[in-house]
């Protein structure tokens, strides 16, 4: 507070009352739990220290703007003796209470809380009200559409929801995020613009607004993504950078011109939603074991397969938050950076300055790596120079788009890379996917026939009590039976039997039939087990597993 020169006849508080005020911001911005109760019992108001697990009917968020709970800070927790506990971070400032008072047309009584405490409750409380976007495109009636607004940062903030279209997008993105989807998928149909979600690995159909929402929509999402919105004929790539309350989503936004329009994909890349480390990834314990010594070995190569979405990056992300230390340096290019790692030094692809993934390994190479992780080996170059930095002692981290373990070698072979150079410098391979789990709230066991026992090859004998598990469908998991995932994982141990059969003949079988003998075991194996365990089911491990084994 810098009024030090007061004007002659200007009513100055007592400086006792501003060595009051401060001390009461400072213990609010700053304040140890002590001084928080001392400031609650200053004021005669009770202490809610956690609030966290107090929560009116919805109504009651209904009343009270997201922006106005904001803003003051104060947040309504409970319902006692015919009034509403509210909770408030500043006992000097009273004001809004009376604003609230006549929003919810009820008797209020203050309570203390920290002010950090109440900011998290208004965002989890309102990210949890706001209302499903079927309902507004149920309400949105023809020709109530506008153009879009270009500014949305906060997307439960109301101040950007004037515009319907802006508010549809705005709830759409919510809920995808609030549902645990992946990617965003909006698609022009003959009639309508259908809105899926991809969840748990599958895509989910979810809205179709009137297709006159469509243009404006897409465009709205273009606006955002800063693309050319004039642009229809070509592909397009951009982001979306976002907040949900503290939460901060990245978006990867795709636009490809189809018959009758434009087919938009937004991938979204939620780092609230990672969860990283070998041991909680779902590795069988021998896996486990076998990864763990794999990355101790200070030079070589580990290489990660599998589809898209078939979770390699976390894996490969586990694994560098296990060797992460103060002696080692470890640097990664990647195309994007999915997360940012601490203590990591992550390099993000960039064609448009020609930036790729061969060049930016160069580029590491001079900065005295010990462990680098390339996002991907898409060409012979990268595999060259990957190769390279193997054999003159680092180790390097990959992925490639193969099936299965075996067939990492020879896509690398078929690439160009001589086979004596793969035997010098391969320790492992990985194969991965994700399966779904069986939805905790419908589950139910069933007896299985004997074709879905052959189907999977496992016996009778070993089911338990005679039973499999799998999922009824409910409101939770959306009828799908599923919620959730599961890694299941094969790890080849390249041994002097595999590597004798690669400079011999790459072959994916023969390395195959090696990798058995010496006691892999195989993504369906994993699969078996955890239906086995009532994890996930039959069908499930079918789906995921399909084409690991075709060729043998
Ligand atoms: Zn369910």
């Amino acid at each position: 507070m810098a009024n030090s020169d007061p004007k002659p006849g200007e009513v100055v508080p007592r400086s006792d009352e501003i060595a009051r005020q401060e001390y009461v911001r400072q213990g609010m911005l700053t304040g140890d739990e002590a001084t928080h109760r001392s400031l609650a019992s200053q004021f005669g108001m009770p202490i809610f220290l956690d609030i966290s697990t107090y929560r009116l009917p919805r109504e009651y968020y209904k009343k009270v703007p997201y922006a106005f709970a904001k803003r003051h800070v104060v947040m309504p927790i409970k319902e006692e003796a015919g009034a509403v506990l509210v909770a408030v971070s500043d006992p000097l400032n009273m004001e809004p209470l009376e604003e609230l008072r006549l929003m919810l047309d009820t008797d209020i009584k203050a309570v203390y809380s920290p002010r950090e405490t109440i900011l998290n409750a208004i965002n989890e409380a309102y990210r949890q009200e706001t209302g499903a976007a079927s309902e507004l495109i149920a309400q949105m009636g023809e020709g109530e559409a506008k153009e879009g607004e270009v500014e949305v940062y906060d997307l439960l903030d109301e101040n950007s929801l004037q515009s319907p279209i802006v508010k549809l997008l705005n709830l759409i993105l919510i809920e995808a995020i609030q549902q645990g989807s992946s990617d965003i998928h909006f698609e022009p149909l003959e009639d309508t613009l259908r809105v899926r979600y991809r969840i748990d690995g599958v895509l989910q159909a979810r809205h179709s607004p009137a297709q006159e929402f469509q243009a404006q929509l897409l465009t709205r999402i273009k606006v955002m993504a800063r693309l050319d919105i004039a642009e229809h004929r070509l592909p397009q790539d951009g982001r979306i950078k976002l907040k949900m309350g503290r939460r901060e989503i990245d978006f990867r936004v795709s636009t490809v011109p189809v018959v009758g329009g434009e087919r938009i994909v937004l991938r979204i890349l939620d780092k609230g939603n990672v969860i990283l480390g070998l041991d909680k990834i779902g590795m069988q314990p021998a896996m486990y074991e076998d990864f763990r010594r794999l990355i101790e070995i200070p030079e070589g190569i580990i290489l990660v397969t599998g589809p898209t979405g078939s979770g390699k990056t976390t894996t490969l992300y586990s694994a560098i938050c296990e060797l992460y230390n103060d002696e080692t340096n470890i640097m990664t290019i990647e195309d994007p950076v999915e997360y940012n790692l601490k203590g990591i030094a992550q390099i993000g692809v960039q064609p448009k300055i020609k930036l790729d993934f061969a060049t930016g390994l160069r580029h590491i190479l001079r900065q005295d790596p010990d462990i680098i992780m390339i996002g991907e080996i898409r060409d012979l170059e990268t595999a060259e120079i990957a190769i390279q930095a193997a054999l003159t002692g680092h180790l390097v981290l990959s992925t490639l788009h193969t099936n299965d373990a075996p067939s990492a070698i020879t896509r690398l072979v078929d690439m160009g890379i001589e086979p004596y150079l793969l035997s010098s410098s391969i320790v492992g391979v990985g194969a991965q996917r994700l399966l779904r789990r069986i939805c905790s709230e419908c589950k139910r066991s069933y007896v299985p026939n004997d074709r879905e026992l052959e189907s999977l090859g496992v016996e009778r004998k070993d089911l338990h009590e005679g039973v499999l598990h799998q999922g009824a469908g409910c409101s939770v998991c959306f009828g799908s039976g599923y919620k959730g995932r599961h890694g299941v994982y094969e790890m080849m141990v390249v041994n002097n039997a595999l590597k004798r059969q690669i400079v011999k003949s790459p072959d994916a079988v023969e390395l195959r039939k090696i990798a058995l003998e010496s006691g892999m075991s195989t993504l369906l194996d994993h699969g078996k087990d955890l239906v086995l365990q009532g994890i996930t089911t039959i069908a499930e491990v079918l789906r995921v597993t399909k084409g690991s084994e075709d060729k043998f």
